[in-house]
């Protein structure tokens, strides 16, 4: 099991001066916030520390402004929705690093926290230059993690800055890295994979990793076509990369050697247009016909996989099993999520799930407050299931 620093182990922090690194790194629309989960996620940790008497300073990226000053890129856009959802008033300084930091902090009254201008306007933060980690450092006596979704990355504030302060992981980070602890590190099993979406070449990695790891992997969405056209299926006009099919068939050959079950697709849902309303067919796996596309699993692999998993403990979900964002092709995810949610509210079942369009799926199952865990990093999260070290969680290992 892997030991984490947290805030309990940097001790007392009362006038001490501790830097977030936070994701605020948030979607906006006219100007405006449109979805303020990643503010909300750090909340908590700000709060705790500000309890414990610390001075808090919190720093973020946005957007790609490739080392320059962007102005539309600034954080000072985040300083009014931050302060909305901690309920403290927020102070912004229009640099992450350098005097100017340090004056307005040593200026600053009250229970205010300070957000820093945006990292990424500096070059060194993406290249990781120790003297540029240096000098965000030099504005605080502790740092705390709360971005998991840019701890793939090894950045100044991830990474760099790590090794020069005792450094921790915030409430949410720790959150998360129990839950994805517990789903794949140290699981209780049997422990049951499914990994869908588009392509298989995006997700290599990940299949690789898993089969190594789980006891049943369930292969759905584009990439169960490439498996099954790797065994001789037809697969019409599906999406598929035939070009693949040798390293479908070593994954499978892989797979039995680990003792890791594959469940491939046995009946499909097919049509000729991707497209709402599209006539479909549900058929078996001989029965595609040149000009039609796999764009779902079917009811009766969806009723075995379902049977299959009430017998799982953990379960690790990235990508849908189907084209999900049109019905009727969303039967396949939307009936196994509905499958895990119950489990997991029965609690026989612990349940993880992550990625852009997986969390997308689930909010539209309506069971994504019934998994254990989810979790809203892209990249990170599926480094992660490529069995990876994230760099800026490796530096805050005990
Ligand atoms: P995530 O973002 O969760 O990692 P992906 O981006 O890998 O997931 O995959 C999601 C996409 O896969 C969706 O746009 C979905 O429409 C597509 N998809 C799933 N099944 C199929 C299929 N059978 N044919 C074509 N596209 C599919
Ligand atoms: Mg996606």
């Amino acid at each position: 099991m892997v030991q984490f620093k947290t805030i309990e182990d940097l001790g007392a922090l009362d006038g001490k001066r501790v830097l977030i690194r936070a994701d605020l790194n948030v979607p906006m629309q006219d100007g405006e916030v449109s979805d303020d989960t990643r503010i909300r996620s750090v909340a908590p940790t700000i709060l705790h520390l500000m309890d414990k008497g610390a001075q808090v300073i919190v720093m973020s990226h946005f957007g790609r402004p490739k080392g320059k000053v962007v102005p539309e890129m600034s954080l000072e856009q985040l300083a009014q929705p931050l302060a909305n959802v901690i309920k403290k008033p927020v102070v912004f300084v229009n640099d992450c690093a350098g005097d100017v930091v340090t004056d307005t902090l040593d200026a600053m009254e009250g229970d205010a926290v300070l957000l820093l201008e945006n990292v990424r306007f500096h070059k060194g933060e993406e290249s990781n230059d120790p003297e540029f980690a240096q000098a965000l450092a030099d504005n605080a006596d502790f740092y705390v993690n709360e971005a998991f979704s840019c701890s793939h990355r090894a950045h100044a504030s991830t990474e760099g800055i790590a090794h020069l302060l005792p450094s921790a992981a915030g409430l949410s980070l720790e959150k998360e890295l129990t839950a994805l602890e517990n789903a794949l590190g140290n699981p209780d099993r049997p422990l049951c994979a499914v990994v869908g979406g588009a392509k298989v070449s995006s997700k290599l990695d990940v299949l690789t990793n898993l089969v190594e790891k789980v006891d049943h992997l369930i292969i759905g969405g584009g990439m169960a076509n490439t498996f099954l056209a790797a065994q001789g299926v037809d697969v019409g006009a599906s999406l598929c990369e035939h070009d693949l099919a040798d390293t479908a068939r070593s994954i499978l050959t892989k797979a039995a050697e680990q003792d890791c079950t594959i469940h491939l697709p046995t009946d499909l849902v097919v049509a000729k247009e991707f497209k709402a309303g599209a006539e479909c067919r549900t058929i078996s796996l001989d029965d595609v016909a040149s000009d039609e596309m796999i764009l779902d699993v079917g009811p009766a692999t969806v009723a075995g996989l379902s049977d299959m998993l009430a017998d799982c403990k953990t379960l690790i979900w990235n990508g849908p099993m189907g084209a999900f964002e049109i019905t009727p092709f969303d039967m396949a995810t939307v009936t196994l999520a509905k499958a895990a949610g119950a489990l997991t509210e029965k609690g026989t079942l612990i349940s993880v799930a992550g990625g852009g369009d997986t969390v997308a799926a689930l909010n539209h199952a309506g069971v994504a407050d019934q998994f254990s865990h989810i979790s809203t990093a892209g990249g990170a999260f599926l480094e992660w299931m490529e069995g990876k070290d994230l760099p800026g969680v490796k530096v805050l290992e005990k």
